[in-house]
């Protein structure tokens, strides 16, 4: 069944029918009516899998698709332009330019933490390319998964975009089958079998992990807005964001005046949330439980409450955390906040190093040495200077991991550049002949050293 739809697809891709920046438009446009259409039932949908509430779930969930389909609109022609490039004086006579491609037939599988950002963003990217797609949605968010299939096949045919619902069952069923590209978000247990079936078939791909993200907050960072914007980078989505900040690390000179600020911003953006219920559910009782036991590896100086019955966990911030404990082994996704002493910048720069390369790095600190010493000194895969999570819906910069937190990018051109195979292309002269590369000899060599 699988095989078909990508084959009909591949079809459709090598019939020449998506080569257009003109049927690229159409069909971006058409996502973008989509998800205008279709807004209030996504927004319904992932406020019953995850009681995101609309505003919040307006601007991380479709704002930031919508911002990607205009900007891919109005750069398209120039993206699509052949690149010229230099040709060596060896070759003399030709000319070198570069083309982008489509793959083909793509395959995005989408994580549920941003279930319709997730999803649709990448698919900005594969229909900018030039690509047909089939997007599998993440079975723990079930309401939306629904959704997502339903408008999809309400605006496109299967032969552009399609929509398979189902869990890792269906998800490997579909890795078998040899698609062009496959694009993944997800968690890197997930991401080494994924790239696993990509090896059997050589199949391009992207992973977009996860990780430990940490702050760190130096002893002479704005303490009151490196605190506000920790708390919101944290605690949105009850910390199930990629890129949330994992733990914070801060100057143990500053540590007192700097907790007591990110309690109280924390209490002012996330308490009244808490009260009403209208903050983020933890997705699943098998998440609840991995972070519940999480509550006691510190001492809680904010939140430590929950509901067991509505998945809920209160914003939480620890103190007194071991470096060795369970929640310092993976990546936490979820609302709890481990907040660490460092004395030194290289103390700061060891404990970072120690874990895997972060999908993200946060250095609040006004001194410029400070913020290049930590953003050029350690391994990660993007971030900010005194801000948290905003680098992600900025179309001009690529986003993604290095090694165990991704590989690969995306967003903006660089969507359309991982969505296009860059074929390399010479246009050699018929008018004339070199005779230098029918030549073997010690001339013809000291001509090429040179
Ligand atoms: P997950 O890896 O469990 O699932 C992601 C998708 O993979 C789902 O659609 C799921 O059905 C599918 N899947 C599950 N098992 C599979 C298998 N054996 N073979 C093939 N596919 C399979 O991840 P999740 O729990 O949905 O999402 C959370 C993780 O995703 C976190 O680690 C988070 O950091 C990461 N994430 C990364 C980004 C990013 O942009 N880098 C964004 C969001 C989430």
């Amino acid at each position: 069944m699988y095989e078909t739809l990508k084959s009909v697809q591949q079809e459709y891709v090598f019939s020449g029918a998506t080569k257009s920046a003109s049927f690229r438009k159409k069909q971006l446009t058409k996502l973008k009516n989509m998800l205008i259409q279709h807004e209030e039932e996504f927004l319904q949908a992932v406020n019953k899998d995850l009681n995101k509430q609309e505003t919040e779930a307006f601007m991380m969930e479709i704002g930031n698709v919508h911002q990607e389909i205009t900007h891919a609109i109005d750069s398209l022609d120039e993206w699509m332009e052949p690149v010229k490039v230099k040709t060596p004086v060896s070759h003399t006579g030709s000319k070198s330019y570069i083309l982008s491609e489509p793959y083909g037939s793509v395959l995005i599988i989408a994580p549920w933490n941003y279930p319709i950002q997730l999803t649709f963003s990448p698919l900005v990217g594969a229909l900018a390319a030039g690509n047909c797609a089939v997007v599998k949605p993440s079975e723990l968010t079930p309401h939306t998964s629904s959704a997502i299939a339903g408008a999809i096949r309400a605006t496109f045919p299967q032969e552009i975009v399609s929509a398979v619902e189902g869990d890792a069952k269906t998800a490997e069923a579909l890795l078998d089958q040899p698609f062009d590209y496959i694009f993944f978000t997800g968690s890197v247990a997930v991401g080494k079998i994924v790239m696993e079936k990509a090896a059997k078939h050589l199949t391009p791909h992207t992973l977009e992990l996860g990780g430990k993200s940490p702050a760190i907050v130096t002893e002479d960072a704005k303490l009151d807005l490196a605190a506000k914007r920790i708390a919101w980078g944290k605690f949105t989505n009850a910390g199930q964001t990629c890129i949330a900040p994992d733990y914070v690390l801060v100057h143990e000179s500053v540590h007192d005046k700097f907790l007591k600020k990110l309690q109280d911003h924390t209490y002012e953006m996330f308490a009244d949330k808490t009260k009403n219920g209208t903050f983020t559910q933890i997705v699943n009782e098998k998440h609840f439980n991995r972070l519940y036991h999480y509550l006691d590896n510190g001492h809680v100086v904010l939140g430590g409450q929950y509901s067991k019955e509505n998945r809920l966990i209160s914003p939480t911030i620890l103190t007194n955390v071991s470096w060795n404990s369970p929640i310092m082994q993976d990546e936490i996704f979820g609302p709890i906040l481990p907040v660490f002493t460092y004395k030194s910048s290289s103390e700061a720069l060891m404990r970072v190093r120690s874990l895997p390369n972060p999908l993200a790095l946060y250095v609040f600190s006004e001194r410029e040495a400070s913020q290049q010493l930590f953003t050029e000194q350690l391994s990660f895969g993007g971030g900010c200077i005194n801000d948290t999570l905003m680098h992600v819906a900025n179309p001009y910069l690529p986003f993604g991991g290095k090694g165990p937190s991704g590989i690969g990018a995306y967003h903006g051109f660089e969507s359309f550049r991982t969505f296009s195979h860059q074929k390399g292309m010479l246009k050699q002269t018929t008018k004339f002949d070199m005779p230098l590369r029918y030549k073997q000899g010690k001339l013809a060599n000291k001509m090429i050293r040179n």
